[in-house]
């Protein structure tokens, strides 16, 4: 079968002298791993286009158990990400998200739009790091359908609460009276971090990166969103690590 589609390549490996496998994030058939035939040719487009974190139209050939991509032409290279370490190695722990919990050889437009939306803001320097990422993980798991409730605090069902506590293990919130003292982590939250937190899952879908927030507080939102996506999905991020060793965030 063959179809015309769009995505984001996500990782890339050389196969042979010639040939890649590229893992890649399609419009149409969610996360899928394609050989490339000649990508290392450098007079081909399709060495271009099919290089990791380049957003590319191709066509998708599927055979019975195996994908292949031709006719690859970038539409979207994201260059200032290359220049720029840390917002790389973001970008790099980003893709790693969308490869654990993006859906297979399914349609996949609403991860497709959330990450090229991620790697704009970030090549653009149009939003703090952290605040990228913490919009991205709690976006991303809402999408693959982890999404917490934030709504109340469970017990009592009051709406505000200075502070909140998020519990990442369950994905839920409690207020000072109803939250238990027993060691689970609990994260205090100031009305602004929930406000922000809430607004990661519930906003529209185009304004998910739309809010600010002082750097402390970007702090804690992304202590919150960290281990929720962390607890939930019981892996390590090797991308997650480097990127922390970057900025000594702990
Ligand atoms: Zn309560």
């Amino acid at each position: 079968m063959k179809l015309k589609t769009d995505g984001l390549i996500l990782k890339a490996q050389n196969i042979g002298e010639q040939d890649k496998l590229v893992t890649v994030l399609t419009r149409d058939c969610g996360v899928i791993r394609a050989f490339v035939r000649g990508a290392k040719n450098m007079k081909s487009s399709k060495s271009a286009a099919t290089q990791t974190l380049t957003y590319s139209r191709f066509v998708v050939y599927t055979g019975r158990d195996t994908y292949s991509l031709d006719d690859a032409v970038s539409e979207e290279m994201f260059i200032s990400l290359r220049n720029d370490l840390e917002s790389l190695s973001l970008a790099q722990y980003l893709s790693e998200v969308i490869m654990t919990v993006a859906p297979e050889h399914v349609e996949a437009p609403d991860f497709l739009r959330l990450i090229l939306n991620a790697l704009y803001l970030l090549s653009e320097k149009k939003r703090p790091p952290l605040l990228i990422k913490s919009a991205f993980e709690m976006r991303a798991m809402s999408l693959a359908g982890y999404m917490p409730d934030l709504v109340a605090c469970q017990n009592c069902k009051c709406y505000e609460a200075e502070p909140m506590y998020f519990l990442p293990k369950r994905g839920m919130i409690f207020c000072e009276d109803c939250v238990s003292l027993d060691g689970e982590l609990k994260i205090p939250l100031n009305p602004g971090v929930l406000t922000s937190l809430r607004h990661t899952i519930y906003a529209d879908f185009n304004k998910v990166f739309n809010f600010a927030l002082p750097d402390d507080s970007l702090k804690i939102l992304n202590m919150a969103t960290e281990q929720y996506l962390l607890y939930t999905l019981e892996k390590d991020f090797k991308t997650l690590t480097f990127y922390k060793s970057l900025n000594q965030l702990n």
